[in-house]
């Protein structure tokens, strides 16, 4: 089969690559349509450490089964299918407890951070396990279905977020995943959703997306804005969606006291954070890992339109063309948020 392989740091090459081999419990998928995630675009100088190669990357995809593995049920051939990003166990502590997407020895697809290497889905062919198979209902396409995965993470983290009908919420980074969280909190009955950017384009969009305010630190004074539009208060929950000291503390001063703030960038691997004010002002710092489960409302509410992810398609392009697209993402080309790649 054809695969766009990372053959060796910042080397990503279109050639033939061996086509792969298909357990018992696996399904084989023809790839329709996969996304370059902002964690391959970062794994692929090395500085993450996470995609050691040679490597196939490639973790949000869906495509149509093809082949069946003898212990398969439930699935045949021909079905439309996207795919958990997480390969976990289900003979696991965490995954009996409900948290999967914390289990041990669970692998990412697309994934290699050195113990370990799962090829994805930058390819014509991927091999699935069916336990992390979802069903593509009708009304969503391919390219649709492959941004439900990070639809997911952004509605994991509102999940795992104490909300009461009509907070006030902060949503600091309005890149994907934020703009896929203010939808969500639109959907799960936010009422003002406010959100921080440091680019004009993006907090445009986050507005036409559902943002009631949208603010740019290098414009305003960020935390007397938040206190302006919350009657002095701070906003009932905050996320962060950046990952840097800076953004986390954006988020620890937007939110009210007893507020939960909800981490879901992690771009640096450690920040430094305002102890005291997380201390005495009783904030809730809350992590937020993957997904656990949320496929299935996440396909229906894209289904149903209630989610727009075509809005942050920028384009649509051949699988042979995509080195020349991780370089535009990697120099961060304006204007530029998701690639999707068609095998
Ligand atoms: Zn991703």
């Amino acid at each position: 089969m054809k695969a766009l392989v990372l053959e060796e740091y910042n080397k990503l090459v279109y050639k033939d690559f061996p086509d792969p081999v298909t357990a018992d419990d696996e399904v084989l998928v023809k790839v329709e349509s996969v996304g370059i995630c902002g964690s391959d675009v970062h794994g692929m100088d090395g500085s993450s450490g996470r995609r050691v190669p040679p490597l196939v990357m490639g973790h949000e995809a869906a495509g149509t089964i093809i082949s069946l593995g003898d212990q398969v049920k439930g699935w045949k051939e021909g079905d439309r299918v996207t795919f958990d990003s997480t390969i976990y166990k289900l003979d696991d502590w965490y995954t009996r407890k409900g948290l999967y997407n914390l289990s041990d020895h669970r692998m990412v697809l697309g994934v290699s951070p050195g113990d370990w290497k799962k090829h994805g889905a930058f390819a014509e062919y991927v091999s699935i396990p069916q336990h992390i198979l979802y069903r593509i209902p009708d009304q969503v396409s391919f390219t649709q279905a492959a941004m439900v995965e990070p639809v997911a993470v952004a509605a994991h983290a509102v999940a795992l977020t104490p909300l009461e009908w009509n907070d006030t919420a902060v949503v600091v980074g309005s890149g994907m995943i934020g703009l896929f969280v203010i939808q969500v909190l639109r959907a799960r009955g936010c009422g003002k959703v406010i959100a921080i950017d440091l680019e004009d384009d993006k907090l445009e969009l986050a507005r036409e997306l559902g943002a009631d305010h949208v603010l740019n630190p290098k414009k305003v004074d960020v935390k007397k804005e938040v206190l302006a539009l919350t009657g002095n208060r701070g906003a009932d929950v905050a996320f962060e969606v950046v990952g840097v000291s800076e953004t986390v503390a954006i988020a620890i001063d937007s939110a009210r006291k007893g507020a939960t703030v909800t981490l879901v960038g992690n771009l640096s691997p450690s920040a430094a954070f305002p102890l005291q004010k997380v201390v005495t002002r009783q904030i809730r710092l809350q992590g937020s890992c993957a997904i656990c489960g949320e496929y299935p409302a996440v396909l229906d509410m894209i289904a149903r339109k209630e989610v727009n992810v075509d809005a942050i398609l920028s384009a649509e392009a051949p699988l042979s063309e995509g080195a020349d697209w991780f370089k535009r993402l990697y120099n961060k080309e304006p204007g530029l948020i998701k690639v999707v790649l068609k095998p």
